[in-house]
């Protein structure tokens, strides 16, 4: 094993009951897997046992990359097609799973990167630090725009959390299991984007200051985060 790397996050799952509960959130049996940052394979190897009909890999780091080509050499079933999810295109796949202990450095960014994603995807299951699988469980109070885009896109479930025991090495935080199930209908994401980034603008001034909107509601004498989601989507369906 080479000398775990901080800058790609690198936390290896070595507890393989961990590892079978993540896989058991999803059915993978028959359908295209794709894993990010795969790692050793540990994670992977646990996908395989559901026989499912394609696992894809996207690994970054160029060491391990090599690994898991020589690990997977004889494995039809296990293609490796790219090294960075954000250089990767997605848009040949249809109704792809897509498993990860992400990198937690960037785990936000690429959940949000995926939303993009959402017509090929069908679920997404992955391990994330708790503190960020609260951020986008739009169930809770406080309104972000995480909890705002998670809900137009996805019905999303905290599934369980994780002991920092079950890494090599450890991380810092606690873990949690979510799963993000997306909508069967088109998203126009770009308006979503738009709408979240104005009404997010200032949270401390009041909706209507921030819409700046003729579109007269009793909801816009309010502050964004005092609202709960179906209030936020009632708002933003008057667009
Ligand atoms: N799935 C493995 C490793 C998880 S650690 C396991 O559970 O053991 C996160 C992994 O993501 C590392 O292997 C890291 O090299 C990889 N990674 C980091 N940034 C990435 C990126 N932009 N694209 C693809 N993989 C990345």
């Amino acid at each position: 094993m080479t000398k775990p790397k901080k800058s790609l996050s690198q936390n290896f799952l070595i507890d393989k009951n961990i590892s079978k509960k993540i896989v058991n959130q999803t059915n993978a049996k028959g359908n295209h897997i794709l894993e990010i940052g795969p790692g050793y394979g540990f994670l992977t190897d646990t996908i395989l046992e559901h026989n499912p009909k394609k696992v894809y890999l996207i690994e970054k780091d160029y060491n391990l990359k090599k690994i898991l080509n020589k690990k997977y050499k004889n494995n039809n079933k296990v293609n490796i097609i790219g090294d960075d999810i954000f250089l990767t295109n997605l848009s040949q796949f249809k109704n792809l799973i897509v498993i990860s202990n992400l990198p937690y450095n960037i785990s936000s960014k690429i959940i949000l990167y995926l939303f993009s994603y959402k017509k090929n995807i069908n679920e997404m299951i992955f391990m994330i630090q708790k503190e960020m699988s609260l951020k986008f469980d739009y169930k809770l109070p406080k309104m972000n725009k995480y909890k705002f885009l998670t809900r137009v896109v996805s019905s999303y479930t905290r599934c369980f959390d994780v002991s920092s025991k079950v890494f090599f090495p450890k991380p810092k935080v606690k873990s949690a299991i979510v799963k993000f199930k997306f909508n069967k209908g088109i998203v126009d994401l770009n308006k979503a984007n738009d709408f979240s980034t104005k009404i997010f603008k200032n949270v401390r001034k009041k909706i209507y200051n921030n819409l700046n909107t003729n579109l007269d509601n009793n909801l816009f004498d309010k502050r964004v985060n005092q609202l709960n989601i179906d209030e936020l989507i009632s708002i933003y369906d008057l667009f």
